[in-house]
């Protein structure tokens, strides 16, 4: 409990700022600085059950809602979110770290989701068979499934609940969402655009917490689903222990993408895209670039030409004028977990082309800053190699072929994205076909889809069938109702028969 007078975040349950009584917080930084600046509740049992009880009441007001009328609230909630985001870009900068441009970048991607939204008239109409059999129609029915929730992780606080809450209101259903405690403020700042968009109360929750609001909501009987977002050891059990409680689940966990260049690519728009894509954010993305495989003999040219554009690079504070091109880290802790795995890259024999361990901006000397770095000839049996770092580290392999590269990348822990570049159409067919990675791009680096495609990986990237938005989304977010009708008439009836009815 802190014993300072910073503010403590609340929840934001029955569409208001609730204050927590629980007496247990956690500390929020502004990582550039590395200042306190706020406390974030930490959710009791009390606050849980009164976060889910009015989220179920919510969802009995809001799923009585005709389709015209919700369709005006989330246009309200889209041109509210579009006149307003640069407020949110600075809650994002101030929390997390990432540059402000980078801020934006994130809620115009969630912005999307809210388009897609906009539309969901047509992706939530059922289907309808006239004279299945004869006078027999048979047609189906899409229903809210109720109470949704949805938990997610530090590094997109505002784009990554937008994946799914969008999708899942449009659809008629209540959501609560559980911030990252380290960047729990743009969450709450949705909430009361949404109230704002006049949303009714209960439909959009805002539950501040740690272990304990997850399991709550994992266990309670009245949540319907699960879509959670984070870490692959986390994502297991948010799997298993949701699943074992009955409810849909969709888990995205971490990611070890890794970039394939062939020898006819041209090397310098690929160090452009290695270093937007392994240092962009200060590589806490899920879809950041953190293996380069070099198919040789390009490995020599292309470090020279990837530490040339390192050595240009602007790291500090995002919030600043002029922008720099690079953030800090999350947290103080995190900084050295990402420092750890260059010690142990050095250790197991890599070469550190370019070192960001003992980084700091001047004048921010307490910022939770890591220097962009550049790890050669990293084993691949090393846990370096084999584990994801989640920090602005790029690791190269050298390859001697394009089907050394794609093994490589087959027998990976993750399956999240990859790229490839090169200009030889036949390589990049024959990788999308033969890559066991649910996102691709053929000289595009962060292959993250549109949202009327679907987002997810494969293997310990996302655990379940159900991606997120797009028709994945509207699936996920309803349950359908198929319905055999006719109207007796002695000319079709039929008559007395037992047999199973057949067509
Ligand atoms: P995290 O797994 O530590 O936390 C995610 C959420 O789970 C948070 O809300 C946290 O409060 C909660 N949580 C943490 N420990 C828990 C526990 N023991 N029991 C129950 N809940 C718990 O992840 P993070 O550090 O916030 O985010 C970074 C990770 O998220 C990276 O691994 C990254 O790859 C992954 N990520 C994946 C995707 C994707 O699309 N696959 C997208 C973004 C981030």
């Amino acid at each position: 409990m802190s014993t300072d007078t910073l503010p403590v975040i609340p929840h934001w349950i029955n569409g208001a700022r609730t204050e927590s009584t629980s007496g247990r917080t956690a500390p929020v930084y502004n990582p550039a600085t590395g200042e306190l600046r706020a406390h974030v509740a930490l959710a009791n049992a009390e606050e849980i059950a009164a976060a889910i009880a009015s989220a179920q009441r919510g969802f009995e007001i809001w799923s009585a809602f005709s389709i015209a009328k919700r369709q005006t609230v989330i246009f309200a909630f889209r041109e509210l979110l579009n006149a307003r985001k640069g407020e949110l870009a600075d809650i994002i900068t101030a929390e997390h770290g990432k540059v402000r441009s980078d801020a934006l970048g994130e809620i115009l991607r969630g912005q999307e989701v809210v388009e897609l939204a906009t539309g969901f008239p047509h992706l939530i109409k059922g289907a309808f068979s006239e004279n299945a059999s004869t006078g027999i129609d048979v047609y189906s029915i899409k229903q809210p499934i109720g109470v949704a929730g949805i938990i997610s992780p530090f590094n997109f606080p505002a784009m990554v609940p937008m994946w799914f809450f969008p999708v899942a209101i449009a659809a008629g259903n209540a959501v609560i969402v559980k911030p990252s405690e380290k960047d729990p403020s743009a969450a709450l700042w949705l909430a009361e655009l949404w109230a704002e968009a006049g949303l009714p109360a209960g439909v959009f929750t805002v539950l501040n917490g740690d272990k304990l609001a997850v399991d709550g909501l994992l266990t309670d009987p009245v949540v319907q689903s699960i879509s959670f977002v984070g870490s692959t050891p986390i994502a297991q059990y948010i799997y298993e222990t949701a699943s074992k409680h009955g409810k849909r689940v969709q888990a995205l966990g971490g990611a070890k993408n890794h970039m394939l260049v062939l020898p006819d690519a041209d090397l310098d728009l690929v160090a452009d895209q290695a270093i937007n894509a392994g240092y962009g954010a200060a590589g806490e993305r899920c879809m950041a670039i953190s293996v380069v495989l070099a198919v040789e003999p390009v490995a020599d040219e292309l470090i020279v030409k990837i530490q040339e554009r390192i050595a240009r690079l602007k790291i500090g504070n995002g919030a600043a004028a002029p922008e720099p091109d690079m953030g800090p880290l999350i947290t103080a802790a995190h900084r050295e977990k990402v420092s750890s795995y260059v010690d142990i890259a050095e250790a197991d024999g890599a070469t550190i082309v370019v070192d960001g361990r003992d980084f700091r901006v001047d004048g921010a000397e307490d910022g939770f800053f890591f220097g962009p770095t550049l790890i050669d000839r990293i084993p691949t049996t090393s846990r370096a190699y084999t584990e994801e770092i989640f920090g602005p580290v790029l690791e190269i392999v050298r390859v001697a072929s394009f089907d050394e590269g794609v093994a490589l990348i087959n027998s990976g822990e993750f399956g999240n994205g990859t790229a490839i570049f090169t200009n030889d159409g036949g390589a990049a067919r024959r990788f999308q076909h033969e890559i066991q990675v649910g996102m691709i791009g053929i000289n595009v680096p962060i292959p993250v889809p549109v949202a009327y495609h679907s987002f997810g990986g494969w293997k310990a990237s996302l655990f379940g069938d159900a991606k997120a938005y797009g028709v994945h989304g509207f699936d996920f977010f309803t349950r359908e109702k198929a319905i055999t009708s006719r109207w007796l008439d002695p000319a079709t009836h039929g008559g007395i028969n037992l047999g199973f009815p057949q067509n």
